[in-house]
């Protein structure tokens, strides 16, 4: 069974009313990748609990009123001076939006729009201002004393007796990174503005009482995890694998959720990372490889694709200066085509959630390393190749995908692909094609002989070269590099056959008749 159906049973054995499925992430720089396989894992159950025809909601979180407790090196200095203040109340870096939340926020959204995830974007400062939480905070500072045992009992954290699990916005300083709330009256909490109680931000110094409702402070993560739970009624919220480790903060959340809210606690388990690979991809400092330098690479599908083929406890290696993106395209292809015969099968599965487009996937796609070399032919359409590969004229969406292949074909040629995928048809005889010997010089004029007898499709040409060589008792390296020095100026290539019947007749026998003169 594909694992989005397998999680999908575990799901519906809740029976509860409705499913809320969320996922949450504070916007405190760009946003890595792993973070884009959370959206695409919880959007995949989302759709498989929509056609089990149960009502659901898929809500994205953003933490906006958590603390900056890390200077971005990609940021000016300035921002050093933000510490400790909530995300949200820090200036955008780039002119037009709200706050720095806003904007590293609106970006990690403009991608996973790409991917056809059409969550409900929700925002932690609008939900706390307007007192949504007002009751989990009551909840959370009645039961201290049950919140410190379960902190000590799950992940060994010992918090003193007047150690309460909510954060205050310092009146005077506006930081919310470094208030310590030591009390609790049941209408306002004491707490002090601690110059040293982290060591990113200092506290002003600052003592007071405040009401801890409507946006004046916030809760832990462990503590507002669960307070969310207990809010919204959610079902469903995976997380990154390490919040679901023994101790992990998740396990923090379920306590409280099942002996302080007494509620059953959101179904969920942790996913894996997603590993970049290759040493362009390494150099953005801070942050590793963000959700938006991966989507500027591979196409929206591809990379919706490549976070569902892989169940989400297993970890994604993705190079792209490897043969990944060839390889992964031919996978997606498989799955098409597998879609296409019976869509419940489970690569016709993997992509029926990978689909972004309503409109089924055209049948006939020209093979993405095909387009690569093809591009690298100046001497053949693209176009007019495959629609001889294809015998007969592209559909509109046909074309559409092929333009599409194109351009990533493209992108990935210039900046990642690996040697063995790049050539360039000589147009001139290439002097290392001037020494060939005698076996190799009939080995080509035998190509030629066959050329000039019919058309060739590449498999069959392949076939034919393999013969020639054969008869002769060539070396196959020898014969074939014969033909890679002769066009390409380069020993080996694409597949000799397909490549010698994409070109120009004319130009190949042109070509040899030199080499063999
Ligand atoms: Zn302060």
């Amino acid at each position: 069974m594909f694992w989005v159906n397998d999680v999908v049973k575990k799901i519906l054995d809740r029976k509860d009313k409705k499913y809320l499925i969320t996922d949450y992430k504070t916007p405190s720089g760009k946003i890595h990748v792993g973070s884009l396989r959370g959206v695409v894992v919880h959007d995949a159950l989302f759709r498989g609990v929509e056609e089990a025809d149960k009502k659901t909601e898929y809500w994205y979180g953003f933490d906006d009123f958590d603390p900056m407790d890390g200077s971005p090196e990609y940021l000016p200095k300035e921002f050093k001076q933000y510490m400790g203040l909530p995300l949200c109340n820090i200036p955008s870096p780039v002119k037009g939006y709200k706050s720095y939340a806003e904007y590293f926020a609106k970006d990690f959204e403009n991608v996973y729009r790409q991917l056809g995830v059409n969550a409900t974007t929700i925002w932690a400062s609008n939900l706390y201002r307007a007192g949504k939480y007002n009751n989990a905070i009551k909840i959370i500072l009645d039961n201290a004393a049950e919140i410190r045992k379960t902190y000590q009992e799950i992940s060994g954290s010992i918090k003193p007796d007047d150690w309460y699990a909510f954060n205050v916005v310092c009146p005077k300083c506006g930081k919310i990174g470094t208030t310590r709330v030591h009390n609790w009256d049941g209408e306002k909490v004491s707490f002090v503005c601690e110059p040293k109680m982290v060591d990113w931000a200092e506290g002003c110094g600052y003592e007071g009482k405040i009401s801890p409702f409507d946006g004046n402070g916030k809760m832990p993560y462990k503590v507002e995890t669960p307070s969310k739970w207990y809010t919204f009624g959610t079902s469903v919220e995976l997380a990154g694998k390490d919040h679901y480790t023994k101790g992990g903060s998740f396990y923090v959340a379920r306590e409280i959720a099942k002996n302080v809210f007494k509620i059953n606690p959101a179904f969920g388990f942790g996913y894996e990372w997603l590993h970049i690979g290759g040493k362009k991809m390494s150099t953005s400092k801070g942050v590793g490889v963000s959700a938006r330098e991966i989507s500027e690479i591979i196409s929206p599908e591809l990379l919706r694709f490549l976070m569902i083929r892989t169940r989400p406890e297993r970890v994604i290696d993705f190079n792209p200066e490897g043969d990944t993106i060839p390889l992964l395209y031919d996978e997606y292809d498989r799955c098409i085509d597998e879609y296409l015969r019976d869509p419940k099968s489970d690569f016709g599965q993997a992509y029926h959630y990978s689909k972004i487009s309503k409109n089924n996937p055209p049948k006939y796609r020209l093979r993405f390393s095909k387009v690569v070399y093809l591009i690298q032919m100046f001497r053949t359409s693209i176009e007019d190749y495959a629609e001889e590969e294809k015998g007969s004229h592209l559909t509109k969406d046909e074309l559409s995908e092929l333009k599409i292949r194109e351009k990533y074909a493209r992108l990935w040629l210039t900046k990642y692909a690996p040697e063995n995928y790049k050539f360039e048809i000589q147009e001139k005889l290439p002097k290392s094609a001037e020494n060939l010997d005698k076996g190799q010089k009939e080995f080509l004029s035998g190509i030629i002989k066959a050329l000039s007898e019919k058309k060739w499709l590449g498999d069959e040409l392949h076939a034919k070269i393999h013969e020639i060589k054969n008869e002769l008792k060539l070396d196959p390296r020898k014969a074939f590099s014969a033909i890679y020095l002769s066009i390409l100026d380069k020993d080996s290539g694409p597949q000799a056959g397909w490549l010698l019947a994409s070109l120009d007749r004319d130009f190949v026998v042109k070509r040899f008749r030199e080499v063999t003169k």
